[in-house]
């Protein structure tokens, strides 16, 4: 990972910003730009340096992950601690009477008591604005060590999906389907799961978010699984929907709009196209077959460091696909009391359309 060049790229960014300094407290920005994975800390990134505070539980662990940052161990929290550092030095006569220097801070990131303290902390010395988010959008467009990572976490999660179906039986609870991939999952190296696994089965299976619960697999009817690993750091994120016993043709002809509906998501993935676009192609797939109002949710979402970061793939985001980055798509259709199916899978915006990294084997699997 080249740290150096990210808070590089960060510090040029800052005077259009019109910031002097800027606060980095989110926790995967502050490991994006430094390899920091410890779970308290700040990076103050001034325009010619940047200095990682922390406390003394990550004193060793901050000295072997970080090279572009001083580092500094206190004893309270590392965010004020930053902030008195500010407060302390010289940046107001460096800037030769411009005024206060601007601290900026990660407002979506940081509660309003914690910045009232930030504030008082900097004693008059500096103002306090929120930053836009310049880490947010330089994480939106991954780097090819960046997409090695994630294809890795992506496979390793993906065959998870082997365990589901070896499992999935009537009879079965929804928790032991889950507790039997997330086993897999750590066994086979995961550090975590990227979200609780979801094993909605019958009914269940219209709640978009249905987290396994202690509910019997049915006889009959749809068993939607997303599930997701967090590998080397890096998130994957995959859906597939099974039938336990025989589909009928409602069941698969639903189920067949749902695939139409994500296959033609893929097709419009490319360089140029806005993020609004691609929710629109599977949209219009479901509104022709006329389950647009059962899909209540928006198409994808960005991964990476986080399972979900930008971009929004979503009715109204002017966002323009670029190469490199990676998102989701997941359309589906819920219909509350009788059933609902996903699929998901993860792409890599290519140079001329993109790649679709989970295994593309989408036929509805019938257990
Ligand atoms: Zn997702
Ligand atoms: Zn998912």
């Amino acid at each position: 990972m080249d740290h150096v060049a990210r808070v590089r790229r960060l510090q040029s960014a800052l005077p259009e910003a019109k910031l002097d300094l800027l606060l980095i407290t989110h926790l995967p920005n502050l490991r994006y730009l430094c390899g920091f994975t410890g779970s308290a800390g700040a990076l103050l990134v001034c325009r010619d340096g940047a200095v990682l505070f922390t406390d003394g539980r990550y004193k060793t662990q901050a000295r072997e992950e970080v090279r572009n940052a001083r580092i500094v161990i206190g004893k309270q929290s590392a965010v004020l601690a930053a902030a008195e550092r500010v407060a302390v030095s010289d940046h107001d006569t460096k800037r030769g009477g411009r005024g206060l220097p601007a601290l900026g801070i990660e407002g979506e990131w940081m509660s309003a008591g914690m910045r009232d303290r930030v504030a008082s902390a900097l004693r008059g010395k500096a103002r306090v604005r929120s930053a836009p988010p310049l880490v947010e959008r330089a994480r939106m467009v991954k780097d090819a060590e960046e997409v090695r990572l994630i294809r890795n976490a992506v496979e390793l999660g993906a065959s998870l999906f082997a365990v589901a179906r070896q499992t999935i039986e009537p009879g079965v609870s929804e928790l032991a389907v889950a507790a039997a991939m997330e086993y897999e999952a750590r066994s086979q190296g995961a550090e975590g799961m990227s979200f609780p696994t979801i094993i909605a089965s019958g009914e269940r299976s219209a709640m978009i978010h249905g987290r396994a619960s202690e509910a019997r697999i049915p006889r009959r009817g749809f068993v939607v699984c997303d599930f997701g690993i967090i590998l080397a750091g890096y998130c994957s994120d995959r859906t597939r929907t099974v039938h336990v016993g025989r589909a009928s043709s409602e069941a698969r002809e639903f189920y067949g709009a749902v695939l139409a509906a994500q296959q033609a998501a893929i097709a419009a993935v490319r360089p140029g196209v806005t993020a609004s676009e691609v929710d629109a192609a599977a949209r219009n797939v479901l509104r022709r077959r006329k389950l647009a109002r059962y899909f209540t949710h928006s198409t994808g979402h960005g991964l990476g460091l986080e399972i979900h970061e930008a971009p929004r793939v979503a009715d109204g985001q002017a966002q323009t696909l670029e190469a490199g980055m990676v998102i989701t798509i997941e359309p589906g259709a819920y219909v509350a009391g009788q059933w609902g199916v996903r699929i998901e899978d993860v792409v890599v915006v290519t140079a001329s359309g993109c790649e679709v990294l989970t295994p593309a084997d989408k036929q509805l699997v019938v257990i």
